[in-house]
């Protein structure tokens, strides 16, 4: 990479890092997007998504598909340098670093367009951060005739010039519930004339916590996290009405089947317990996020002409990207985006990516996109 594109890139993340925009509102990102790849006379496939953009480069089958995220977060960003957020909203996840580097990639990719086996589909994605914007991919159809797809996360704890990288699960299946229970009101002087709302929610989170630790294998990584609970509003009244909500986090089917089983007969019990009424609601999550076994080893070696490829342990975070790879095989990476011992994780209000980080990124798109379109259309020939 030039040092003058080098600048340019970097220029462009300042500039999408300034103006964030959150899930399902990324209009003027979409605007930017469109007008840069159209300038490079890069193809934009029309589709009914209200934000998001899909673009091609080359023509033909076989068709890769390379994918990086737009939206950003309703977080205040709190660092100071002259790119910080200037409207309330953060790209705390680095978003504006992926869909940079895919332009980045998009570039190089067009100037060598009739050398490359096939056609790229460029998948800018709205709405990771709620689940959905991968979903609406997928139903405009723009993945039908894919061989593959590719994508990766920037990660703060691994440095600028690393890829890390593994088969299999990657990023974990992500359960959100939300758990409402309705006792009877009355007064706290006078409990047994009311049946309390407050035990049987903090009964139900402390039973919830035996799960992991007394039914799954302790080698099998799961997560289960209460992180909201809500009842009552003042010290002498039993309140009727209350809630909690949190996460799981499993890596198969069958534990994740496990979990939602257990999860829903240890609610249950204990509302009965109490003589409460409970309802359990499961948001839309990501599944698991699936590492193509055959793919993958392949990725990992051509990436090493150009990075440090490390083989990490699964993470517990969630992807939509998982969605893609129900669908189709696909290989999700970690590039390392900072690295510094103290890196801010990602969501902080004092998150930060190196520029350093997008020449890495940008390669691994340009040289992976070329690596599959060759594999499929060899593969085809055969
Ligand atoms: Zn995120
Ligand atoms: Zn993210």
């Amino acid at each position: 990479m030039t040092e003058a594109f080098y600048d340019k890139l970097a220029a462009i993340r300042h500039e999408i890092h300034q103006n964030p925009e959150v899930s399902e509102r990324e209009y003027n990102t979409t605007e930017f997007l469109k007008g840069y790849l159209s300038e490079l006379g890069i193809k934009i496939i029309e589709t009914d998504l209200r934000t998001g953009v899909i673009a091609e480069i080359g023509s033909g089958q076989p068709v890769v598909a390379l994918r990086a995220d737009i939206d950003a977060l309703p977080i205040k960003e709190k660092n100071t340098f002259d790119y910080a957020s200037k409207n309330g909203a953060m790209h705390a996840c680095g978003h504006d670093f992926h869909q940079t580097s895919l332009l980045g990639a998009a570039e190089l990719l067009k100037a060598k367009e009739d050398q490359l086996n096939g056609t790229l589909r460029l998948i800018f994605q709205p709405a990771e951060e709620v689940s959905k914007g991968a979903y609406a991919v997928l139903e405009t159809g723009v993945l039908d005739d894919v061989s593959a797809i590719i994508g990766y996360h920037n990660m703060p704890f691994l440095k600028p010039g690393q890829i890390g990288l593994r088969s299999k699960a990657i990023m974990a299946a992500v359960e959100k519930f939300k758990v409402t229970v309705k006792g009877v009101s009355g007064h706290a002087a006078r409990p047994d004339l009311g049946v309390d709302t407050v035990l049987t929610i903090t009964s139900m989170v402390n039973n919830l916590q035996a799960i992991v630790s007394r039914t799954v294998s302790p080698f099998e990584p799961t997560v289960l996290s209460v992180t909201h609970i809500n009842a009552g509003s003042t010290w002498n009244v039993l309140p009727s009405e209350g809630f909690f909500e949190g996460t799981i986090r499993t890596f198969t089917k069958e534990n994740r089947q496990h979990m939602r089983q257990q999860f829903t007969t240890i609610v249950e019990q204990t509302a009965q317990q109490f003589g409460a009424q409970v309802e359990i609601s499961w948001g839309q999550t990501p599944n698991v996020t699936y590492n193509d076994e055959e793919l993958t080893p392949l990725i990992f070696e051509n990436s090493k002409k150009f990075a440090e490829v490390i083989e990490v342990g699964p993470s517990t975070g969630g992807e939509d990207f998982a969605a893609y790879q129900e669908k189709i095989p696909g290989v999700f990476a970690f590039i390392g985006g900072n690295g510094e011992e103290n890196a801010p994780d990602l969501h902080h209000d004092t998150f930060i990516v190196k520029d350093e980080a997008l020449p890495v990124a940008v390669n691994y798109f340009v040289e992976n996109a070329q690596l599959l379109l060759n594999y499929f259309s060899k593969k085809a020939s055969e």
